[in-house]
């Protein structure tokens, strides 16, 4: 029904933002068009419907954006993951790496149930250091990573390397 759409016309390429070298790809030219963005959900829920997924999980705050809308077409419930330090239960963190920066990220203890299978959702993947560090605390919780989904791959980041073994579905690549 809506998926004839050419998805990069929808994302806006900022130069030299956070910082100098960076090509930012902003997607909020993306979510600003809401039969855009359904279709865009619609789509990654389509590519991982096999996965059999139980929960889905995204970090802040543009895998809120992804992520809470692919639980909610796939049927499932949505697990957040922060920045340490904002969640207030009980939590275990990890740190990691950005492509620009560094810091720490947590979930809650009760998000994810031993034995789940959890889809990881996110706007892009660069170098894999926040996916990776995403797995590291689903594996921590018990969680099985059955798969992580993407608007958007910088393939020339290599972070598919850093995912291995894990089934990952980008709707778009920046070779
Ligand atoms: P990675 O950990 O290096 O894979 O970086 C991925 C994270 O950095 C994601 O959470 C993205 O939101 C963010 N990020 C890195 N580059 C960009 C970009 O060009 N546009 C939007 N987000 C980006």
């Amino acid at each position: 029904t809506s998926s004839t759409y050419n998805f990069k016309d929808y994302i806006r390429v900022i130069s030299d933002f956070p910082q100098p070298g960076i090509r930012f790809k902003d997607i909020t030219t993306l979510l600003k068009d809401g039969d855009v963005y359904r279709a865009a959900i619609e789509q990654m829920r389509a590519a991982v419907e096999h996965l059999k997924i139980d929960v889905v999980a995204g970090p802040e705050a543009r895998g809120f954006v992804v992520g809470a809308p692919l639980a909610l077409a796939l049927g499932v419930g949505f697990a957040p993951i922060r920045k340490s330090g904002k969640l207030p239960g009980a939590t275990i963190t990890a740190s990691y790496d950005l492509e620009y920066g560094k810091d720490q990220l947590a979930m809650h203890t009760d998000s994810i149930s031993p034995g789940q299978r959890v889809l990881i959702a996110d706007d892009l993947l660069a170098t894999g250091g926040t996916i990776a560090t995403s797995i590291n605390l689903i594996k921590q919780l018990g969680g099985e990573v059955a798969g992580a989904a993407f608007l958007i791959e910088l393939a020339y980041l290599t972070g598919r390397s850093k995912l291995d073994g894990v089934d990952i579905f980008s709707l778009m690549t920046y070779e």
